[in-house]
């Protein structure tokens, strides 16, 4: 999606602290951490939140989160938080489907 800033940031039109890509995903540092590991990884195709996400984009939504889980063991993180707002009430502000891997300090529950 032209105006879509994870679309540029996959797209390489838009720099970003890129840290995992594959064919299917991008992982970088969100640029406002809310903890010592704070990654988004995202789809590189573009899905407005979860609730677009169709049956055939299932293996596409189990990817992140395995690709979450791989960058934690990389990092060493023994427990760590994936967290994924969908729609605005709940916090979304950027409509691109993305996992935040959260880590890095005591996470507490329930959440804000
Ligand atoms: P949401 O609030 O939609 O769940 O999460 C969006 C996240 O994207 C926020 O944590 C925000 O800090 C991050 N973010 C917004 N714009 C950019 C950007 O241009 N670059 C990076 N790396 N992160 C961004
Ligand atoms: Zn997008």
């Amino acid at each position: 999606m032209a105006e879509c800033i994870f679309c540029k940031i996959v797209a390489k039109e838009l720099p970003a602290r890129i840290i995992h890509e594959d064919k299917t995903s991008v992982a970088f540092h969100d640029v406002n951490p809310q903890a010592p590991v704070h990654v988004l990884v995202i789809p590189r195709k573009h899905f407005a939140s979860a609730a677009e996400a169709a049956e055939t984009d299932e293996p596409v939504i189990g990817h992140l989160h395995r690709i979450a889980a791989q960058l934690a063991q990389e990092r060493n993180l023994t427990g760590y938080r994936t967290v994924v707002n969908t729609g605005a009430e709940a916090g979304q502000s950027v409509f691109h489907l993305h996992l935040h891997l959260l880590g890095g300090r005591p996470m507490r529950w329930p959440p804000g």
